[in-house]
């Protein structure tokens, strides 16, 4: 296969973590007899300073022309400041828009050889495999919002919109994942006090039983689902649900496994280039310290493969070797526990290309 992969390196540990994953990404091609033209490109904080811009015409050109793209983390102290013209952020909401990429997959499935790491008991997340399906470019992150001056002082609003439309794809996203796993779709919404969700409910309902009809279905209000998320999460298999409620229960189920430096993300759209990311951010405190954990954007590197390439044999490959590295007992020092020696990024990158190459 020959295939153009934008890498975003961004900010703080970005360029750490992806120098690990590229050097992943040029083995798969060398020992799978494929040719990837892998091209770096600024975006986020570094892209503020060097054109004013978070995500330069440049950088979304050389997006918009591959077919996929690895983006480490963008943000950080340096562009904190409130009153400043542009911050990083807004890079990354606009190639999600531009690209089209509306749903968020999350998968959340704690390492074995990690679920002492996880806060919550070993027995309650022993078995946890599931997959989150946010839907990413509607709802109340993008409606209208405002705020009024009024005589008693300021009131302000958001609105949360969805269009039919856009539940249908999202929710035929995740019915499709679900269809490739275990065969449940739980959909998330706040039917009992939201008329959008009574939309998203009735119309989800519509998509499962017309077109997934084999699926095993539920709905489940989103303050059971938080509840439910760390009480019994391996009830779960694949889970949609719309743009806020999605921030809110990934971030949750991301305690889970226990560690921020072990879960990857992808953002797809109906066609075009895929993002894969760690969920991670730029984690400037560790930053230049080469300590990083890089195993969440090596398994992104694995979801790249599998969802923008159908390489499904090289996603794997990454998988297994980085169970393997983990399964011999090499820590990071996020995942370290006391007493057990801590590897840097760079040794970390080492083991998974010698267990790739074993
Ligand atoms: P963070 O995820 O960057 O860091 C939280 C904690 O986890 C820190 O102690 C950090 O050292 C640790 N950590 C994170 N990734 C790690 C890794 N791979 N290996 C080892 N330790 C790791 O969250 P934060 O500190 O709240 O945010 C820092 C910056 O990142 C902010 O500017 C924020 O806006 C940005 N951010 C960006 C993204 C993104 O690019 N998608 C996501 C979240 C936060």
């Amino acid at each position: 296969m020959d295939a153009r992969i934008v890498l975003l390196p961004g900010d703080g540990i970005g360029p750490e973590i992806v120098a690990q994953a590229e050097r992943v990404l040029q083995v798969i091609a060398e020992r799978h007899g494929h040719h990837f033209q892998l091209s770096s490109h600024p975006i986020g904080g570094c892209a503020i300073d060097e054109f004013g811009d978070p995500l330069p015409e440049s950088t979304l050109d050389a997006c918009r022309e591959s077919a996929a793209i690895l983006l480490g983390a963008v943000g950080g102290p340096k562009w904190d400041d409130p009153h400043a013209k542009t911050r990083p952020e807004v890079g990354l909401l606009k190639i999600r828009k531009e690209l089209g990429l509306f749903a968020n997959l999350r998968p959340i499935n704690p390492h074995p050889a990690l679920l002492d790491s996880s806060p919550l008991k070993r027995h309650i997340i022993e078995g946890t495999d599931i997959l989150f399906v946010r839907e990413l470019t509607g709802g109340i992150y993008f409606g209208d919002s405002g705020v009024h001056e009024n005589g008693d002082g300021k009131s302000a609003f958001n609105t949360m919109t969805y269009s039919q439309e856009e539940v249908k794809r999202v929710v035929r996203v995740a019915a499709t994942a679900a269809l490739k796993r275990r065969g449940k779709l739980t959909s998330v919404d706040k039917a009992n006090v939201l008329e959008v969700s009574r939309l998203w409910r009735h119309t989800a309902e519509q998509i499962v039983k017309s077109e997934f009809p084999t699926l095993e279905y539920e709905v489940v209000l989103v303050d059971a689902m938080a509840m439910h998320l760390i009480s019994r999460p391996t009830d779960f298999d694949v889970v949609v649900t719309g743009n806020m409620f999605g921030d809110i229960l990934t971030d949750e189920a991301s305690m889970l496994p226990g560690s921020l430096g072990l879960l990857p993300s992808a953002s797809v759209g109906e066609s075009g280039p895929g993002l894969y990311e760690p969920i991670h951010g730029s984690a400037p405190d560790i930053a230049g310290k080469g300590v990083a954990n890089p195993l969440a954007t090596i398994l992104a590197t694995a979801m790249l493969l599998r969802h923008s390439l159908h390489l499904e044999a090289e996603a794997v490959a990454i998988e297994t070797a980085v169970s393997q590295v983990l399964n011999d007992g090499h820590r990071t020092a996020d995942i370290a526990q006391s007493g057990e020696t801590a590897i840097g990024t760079v040794a970390m990158g080492d083991l998974v290309l010698s267990a790739l190459a074993s």
